[in-house]
């Protein structure tokens, strides 16, 4: 496409991610979104000369980000076929697998890396070896080595909701 018709999309991906902005609704969803945003607008110069090079770009169908196709396979031919960006096809992804290690509470991915109380080294564990008490599904644990994912967008929320929650330390 030419410089100007670059120029157009690069409008329109920041007009439309300002919609998809406001479509999220917790603090962290939104915190999320503007930093999609961000990315978009710190990288003028990468999609330009992706662009240049004749690489494709896309605009992702879902949240209006610009995408380039310059990833590895699968990624690559998914963004393009799907027309998402590399985060929208992540999610797509994630939602089609079904991972029974997954642990969502209030709408925020995590994993369990695994309790480990005789670590030596605190600073290798998640959240610097905090100890963490889960409950899912009637099953209560302590972890001290949780790692935290990404925040689930709202439009993804009903497909991905809630598995578990924080249980409070009772004094
Ligand atoms: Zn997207």
């Amino acid at each position: 496409m030419s410089e100007q018709e670059f120029e157009m999309l690069f409008t329109e991906s920041l007009l439309k991610l300002d919609m998809y902005i406001a479509t999220q609704i917790t603090k962290r969803q939104i915190f999320q979104a503007k930093g999609r945003r961000h990315h978009v607008e710190r990288n003028k110069a990468f999609w330009k000369h992706q662009n240049e090079k004749g690489e494709p770009l896309v605009l992702c169908k879902q949240c209006g980000a610009i995408e380039s196709s310059s990833y590895c396979e699968p990624y690559k031919t998914q963004i393009i076929e799907r027309g998402l960006c590399y985060h929208c096809n992540s999610w797509t992804n994630e939602i089609a697998k079904d991972d029974p290690k997954r642990l969502v509470i209030d709408g925020h991915i995590y994993g369990d890396g695994g309790n480990q109380p005789n670590a030596s080294r605190k600073d290798f564990l998640g959240f610097g070896g905090h100890v963490w008490t889960i409950e899912r599904d009637g099953k209560v644990w302590q972890t001290n080595n949780l790692w935290s994912g990404s925040t689930v967008p709202a439009e993804y929320r009903d497909r991905m909701p809630d598995n578990a929650r924080f249980v409070k330390a009772s004094k």
